[in-house]
């Protein structure tokens, strides 16, 4: 049996065995995929052991994406635009990095939500890992113009410097964001995590804006009410995000596309 991991700090939330499992049965396999704790010290030693056992394939999750990132030999052209890895593969011992967050905010958006991204007016809250891994597909999908607002404009600014040939993206500070709407406001903050929604003025929402929380929860995220509260044309959470994500990982590892609409109503019952 073919095995596979998600190795992280912590862990024991993660419900990506759950998505694999159900991913495999649909292939007609069944896989072994585990969830693996590791410290920061101990990260590279525990992956290349998972790895001399035999591993397929890893997914990557907080904090470890950066070190991944950092010792991988090859990296897909969405992992070296992030700078961070969220699925690994390996090819006689040596890491292979991709990152695949991006592609799967993008497919939940268009093909399960049914957005169109081109000419879109795109506003990120949050300048984080998870934006990283999503700039550049939002930018190839065509969108107009980008503004990264985070708290401390310092990391908003360095992640759009590393697009700086990209004349649509910018960067401010959350107090700086213009009062005007956008057509979708993705909230890429952890702010929801502790049920708060970021300081961002309500005029970035009009009748027409669609609203993206990338966390996700059983029930609506504070964001998502804040989004409500104030008109919307809609809100959605990144539970259609993460299903997407996993499916990317498992085709990169089995060459096989699962589908993710059945598994919706598993994960949130
Ligand atoms: P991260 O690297 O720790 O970044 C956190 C970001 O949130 C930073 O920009 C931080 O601003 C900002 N922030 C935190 N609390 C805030 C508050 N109260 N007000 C305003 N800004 C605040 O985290 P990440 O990896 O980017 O993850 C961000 C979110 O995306 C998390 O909720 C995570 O669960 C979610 N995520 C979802 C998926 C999915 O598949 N759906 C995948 C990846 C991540 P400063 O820089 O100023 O500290």
């Amino acid at each position: 049996m073919q095995r596979f991991a998600v190795i992280g700090n912590p862990i024991e939330h993660s419900k990506s065995p759950q998505i694999h499992s159900a991913f495999a049965a649909q292939e007609g396999i069944e896989i072994h995929y585990q969830r693996v704790l590791a410290e920061p010290d101990d990260f590279i030693s525990t992956v290349n052991q998972l790895q001399e056992q035999g591993l397929i394939g890893l997914n990557i999750t907080l904090p470890f994406k950066v070190l991944a990132h950092a010792n991988c030999l090859q990296l897909n052209e969405y992992a070296q635009a992030a700078g961070a890895v969220n699925t690994l593969s390996f090819n006689q011992g040596d890491w292979q990095g991709a990152n695949t967050d991006g592609i799967g905010l993008l497919r939940d958006l268009e093909k399960n939500i049914g957005l169109s991204l081109s000419d879109q007016r795109v506003l990120i809250i949050g300048a984080g890992g998870a934006t990283r891994g999503i700039v550049l597909p939002l930018i190839e999908a065509g969108i107009a113009e980008l503004c990264i607002a985070n708290r401390s404009l310092s990391r908003a600014e360095e992640l759009v410097s590393l697009f700086a040939d990209r004349s649509q993206i910018s960067a401010c500070a959350l107090a700086d964001i213009k009062h005007e709407s956008y057509d979708l406001v993705i909230n890429a903050t952890s702010a929801s995590l502790s049920n708060q929604v970021p300081a961002i003025p309500a005029a970035v929402i009009s009748s027409t804006t669609f609203c993206y929380d990338l966390a996700y929860a059983n029930d609506d995220t504070a964001f998502m009410l804040w989004a409500k509260s104030h008109k919307a044309q809609g809100c959605s959470d990144g539970l259609g995000m993460l299903l997407e994500q996993a499916a990317e990982s498992y085709f990169i590892w089995r060459g096989f596309r699962p589908e993710t609409a059945a598994l919706f109503p598993l994960l949130r019952p």
